[in-house]
């Protein structure tokens, strides 16, 4: 039997799907509880109590007890020492998935032999790799893992005829995640993710405690926050009340410090405005990444609540408010994940046998880059290899330069997870040393290659000239403080540059074109912006004119798209932007490539081949994307690899830049020759020489 499992910080479900019935179903514990409680008590006699009865201890606060023990995946520091054992969150871990499975085993009389795990999308490497490796423990084939949210978008999702923008608002204990999600017939496209980890319902809890004590001080003068086990006893204490206040209108809460005591009433009302500051915390979260996605309140169908917290009055309110938008209250809001989990062990697994036509694209929650030395060689940075919120699985391939000054048969590729460019700010994933490869002393090129596979976790390898180099693991060391200081030797050295010339058809029937021709130019330019790479802007008709000379900042673009003009060169399209757009590309370090967009069949065709031609010879890449009229025969001419030829549609454009985006980072395309060719593969310096 194949499960779902919702390992959770507070409490974890299993869940299966019902062929049946047709729909996800909660295996009860042995309790005959939906929830087991994610806790485990360690007797003094040896035994070992896990779920409902060790929450039990926990309150008699008999025993070793070992709660939360979540938040300390992937983390080898975390540990629980019990009867002269060490474990750690791994470990507890496996114990309690053990136990989940086995009580499942009995409850429904079935073998499991497969699960799928739920992680939050937050989750790094390490923790997503601890759970599979916790999962294994167990003697089960963890089939996969995926992000919590993705699996309450699932079973929300998965049997509804719709085709929705959902956003998934989870505000559990202590976190909240936002994620969006495009829902339809079963095909579950995330589009991004985003996140603040250390807000939850603590915080509306800890806003109870400060109400009171603030009071209480007021009253006798003295604090009630002073006292340890006072505080905590009122933090737990807040936690139930703030429950009440879901309930009920107003609470009384009765507290006794140092002889004195009191009674104060909370009314839902005030506990609102004194927490609404949190929401809007939230709220900040949710505008980060409609900002990172271009999108907003308005691409948004409904909201789907998920977590604990979103049981609070104040949070359906205060949504509906901020968005206009329907707040779906599941009723499902503790049970969702792990039937999303169960749904996607039956339909979502690479094993399974396609019953139905579904599919499930998630993204990535950090970036992933590669430790690599600054172009001037001063620093070390963290050059991003795959971009937080890219789908997985997937992978991108970059050339590096060898460090001319290593004189070793060999290269460290340090992985780092996180968005800034200073990698101490990062965490280190990794370690792999690369060997097998040639190194001329003057700057030879390998390929790093970062996958990501659909359970989130990382591979690193490596080529040369195509072929794969030994690649092999080894320990990150303790001490990494020297990425803080000048590079020696040691990294993989410096990305290369990259020059890309942007040539727009201005002819007159590309008057209807151009809005979304523009749209699409800036959102390209804007994703493939960094420091390395530079672009230029040409338009052109029967002439041609430099519209933006090469530049760093891709705002520089953004504004002269603005100057895009229907027939500013011109009617027809006798001009060839490539002599022009080769000027602009000559005596610049690095990879070369002009991207071509045109609707109609140009005037002197044989002319603009010849001058490709020459642009091909001069290691510079030809990319013709053809709407309209255009002609794939003629795109396939000037283009100087077969995949570089695309003929689309204007409301496919988008895509087809987007491929253009992936292909510039990952130097994928360039790898064949062109039309005529045999479709062999270029001696790949020669390629890379075009494209960076
Ligand atoms: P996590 O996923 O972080 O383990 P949950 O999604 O289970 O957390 O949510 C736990 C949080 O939900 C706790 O802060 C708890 O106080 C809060 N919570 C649970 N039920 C209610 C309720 N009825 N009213 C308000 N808050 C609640
Ligand atoms: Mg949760």
């Amino acid at each position: 039997m194949k499960v779902g499992i919702d390992l959770g910080t507070t409490y974890s479900t299993v869940a299966r799907y019902d062929k049946q019935t047709s729909r996800p179903e909660i295996i009860n514990n042995k309790f005959e509880k939906e929830l087991t409680p994610s806790v485990i008590c360690f007797l003094d006699n040896g035994d070992v109590l896990i779920g409902e009865d060790a929450k039990d201890m926990q309150a008699g606060g008999a025993g070793t007890i070992a709660a939360s023990f979540k938040r300390g995946m992937g983390d080898n520091s975390f540990t629980v020492e019990a009867n002269g054992r060490v474990y750690t969150a791994e470990d507890l871990s496996a114990m309690l998935l053990k136990k989940l499975i086995s009580d499942a085993e009995e409850k429904s009389g079935e073998k499991i032999d497969s699960v799928v795990i739920t992680v939050p999308a937050y989750f790094n490497d390490f923790q997503r790799t601890a759970t599979i490796r916790a999962g294994e423990a167990c003697g089960v084939k963890v089939m996969k893992i995926i992000n919590e949210p993705t699996a309450a978008a699932i079973s929300y999702g998965y049997n509804r005829e719709s085709n929705k923008t959902v956003m998934v608002y989870d505000l559990g204990g202590g976190t909240f995640d936002v994620t969006l999600v495009k829902v339809n017939k079963g095909n579950i496209q995330v589009l991004g993710t985003d996140g603040n980890h250390i807000l939850g319902g603590k915080d509306w809890d800890a806003a109870i405690v400060k109400f009171v004590c603030e009071q209480f001080v007021e009253e006798y003068g003295v604090d009630p926050r002073d006292d340890e086990p006072t505080k905590n006893e009122l933090i737990v204490a807040s936690e139930n009340y703030k429950k009440i206040l879901t309930r009920t209108d107003s609470v009384t809460i009765q507290i006794k410090y140092e002889g004195y005591s009191s009674k104060y009433t909370l009314t839902r009302e005030q506990f609102d405005l004194r927490t609404h500051f949190l929401l809007n915390a939230t709220k900040d979260v949710c505008m980060k990444l409609f900002g990172d996605l271009g999108l907003s309140w308005a691409d948004v169908d409904e909201i789907l609540l998920v977590g604990g917290s979103t049981r609070m009055p104040q949070v359906t309110n205060f949504l509906q408010n901020i968005s206009g938008k329907p707040v779906i209250d599941h009723a499902d809001t503790d049970l969702a994940v792990a039937k999303g989990a169960a749904i996607t062990s039956e339909f979502y697994c690479s094993s399974s046998t396609g019953v139905r036509e579904v599919q499930i694209s998630d993204v990535t929650a950090h970036s992933l880059g590669v430790l690599a030395e600054s172009p001037g060689g001063d620093r070390y940075i963290n050059e991003i290899m795959i971009k937080r919120n890219s789908k997985i699985p997937s992978s991108v391939r970059k050339p590096f330069k060898i460090n001319p000054g290593n004189m070793t048969n060999i290269i460290e590729v340090y992985t780092l997870q996180g968005e800034s460019k200073v990698p101490l700010d990062c965490y280190v994933l990794a370690k792999v040393v690369i060997s097998g490869f040639y190194n001329s002393g003057d700057g030879s090129i390998i390929d790093v290659e970062y996958n990501y596979d659909e359970n989130g976790v990382v591979r690193v390898s490596a080529f040369q000239e195509g072929e794969p180099l030994q690649v092999d693991a080894e320990p990150v060391p303790a001490d990494i403080s020297w990425m803080g200081d000048r590079p020696e030797n040691r990294s993989s050295g410096a990305p290369i540059s990259k020059n890309v010339v942007l040539c727009i058809d201005l002819s007159r029937s590309m008057r209807n074109s151009l809005e979304e021709v523009r749209k699409v130019i800036n959102d390209f330019v804007m994703s493939v912006g960094d420091e390395y790479t530079k672009f230029g802007l040409i338009g052109f008709g029967d002439k041609v004119g430099i519209m933006r000379d090469m530049t760093n900042d891709p705002n520089m673009i953004v504004t002269a798209l603005d100057g895009l003009k229907v027939n500013a060169y011109g009617r027809g399209t006798d001009g060839s932007p490539f002599g022009t757009a080769a000027m602009m590309l000559s005596n610049r370090p690095g990879g070369k490539m002009i991207v071509v967009l045109t609707d109609g069949i140009w005037g002197k065709r044989d002319f603009a081949v010849g001058e490709a031609l020459n642009c091909k010879n001069s290691k510079i890449a030809i990319v013709g994307v053809g709407i309209g009229e255009a002609d794939l025969g003629f795109l396939k001419q000037i283009s100087t690899v077969q995949e570089g030829a695309m003929y689309t549609t204007l409301d496919k454009l988008g895509e087809t830049f987007s491929t253009i985006a992936s292909a510039l980072g990952s130097g994928s395309m360039g790898l064949r020759e062109s039309a005529g060719g045999d479709g062999g593969r270029l001696k790949s310096a020669e390629v890379r020489g075009r494209l960076r």
